[in-house]
């Protein structure tokens, strides 16, 4: 299969001033993800994993270099722009869920669909297969309060998953989840992000899942080496 990139930070700088201090968190990182491939990234805490993440997906603006979403320079756009690509191009997981208490699983599965303009039927209709794929078809109608923490974070992925994103970012996605959970919602992840073509990038400490990652690196010294 010919290389396609998806992503692709070229020499992305990223600082955080404190006080007198400044912080060099991301110092000319470079990293391609390809269509199709799913990379960890495992690193240890307070070295830049969620700085990088978020910057990719645009969360947040690189200070120096820039994000390459499917060839189109994503980090000097206006925040409306880059508001719309999110939306439409980018999956975020988190470490913890984030799902709207007072929804339902269905309801916020449906919720970025109908933000992106898709009709109730539609939307429902795509979030109740997404929750039949994770396997939780039967807690559609619960709301988080009612789900276990791997229920939980099966409805987070779906969601992130929901307008058939380019890229998967996830953060640490089973860090909350005891291993036997982890692993199952892992296999879940990996089975979505297999089938539908996607591209994913997953941060995490887990080194027994990211082995069945395509591709595993690291952060040094503000650069995404391999691992
Ligand atoms: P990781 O996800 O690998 O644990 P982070 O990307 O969260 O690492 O953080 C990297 C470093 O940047 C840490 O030392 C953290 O303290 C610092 N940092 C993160 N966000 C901020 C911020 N908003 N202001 C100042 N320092 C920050
Ligand atoms: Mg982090």
């Amino acid at each position: 299969m010919m290389a396609e990139p998806v992503l692709e930070l070229k020499s992305v700088e990223r600082h955080y001033v404190q006080g007198p201090r400044k912080l060099t968190i991301l110092n000319g990182a470079d990293f391609t993800l390809q269509r199709g491939e799913m990379v960890a990234m495992v690193a240890p805490s307070g070295t830049g994993k969620s700085t990088l993440l978020h910057t990719a997906g645009l969360l947040e603006r690189p200070d120096g270099g820039d994000v390459i979403l499917s060839g189109r320079a994503c980090g000097r756009l206006s925040d409306d722009e880059r508001t719309a690509i999110r939306r439409n191009d980018i999956g975020f997981v988190y470490q913890f869920h984030h799902l709207l208490p007072e929804f339902s699983a269905l309801e916020n599965i449906m919720m970025p669909q109908l933000i992106r303009g898709l009709s109730k039927p539609e939307a429902s209709k795509r979030a109740a297969q997404l929750l039949d794929y994770m396997q939780i078809g039967k807690r559609a109608q619960h709301r988080p309060a009612e789900l276990s923490g791997g229920e939980q974070q099966r409805v987070a992925i779906a969601r992130a998953v929901a307008n058939a994103p380019l890229v998967l970012l996830a953060d640490e996605p089973t860090g909350n989840l005891d291993p036997a959970t982890a692993s199952y919602v892992f296999d879940a992840l990996e089975a979505l992000v297999r089938q539908s073509g996607l591209a994913a990038m997953i941060a995490t400490h887990n080194h027994e899942l990211a082995a069945r990652m395509d591709r595993r690196v690291t952060l040094a010294e503000g650069k995404v080496v391999p691992l």
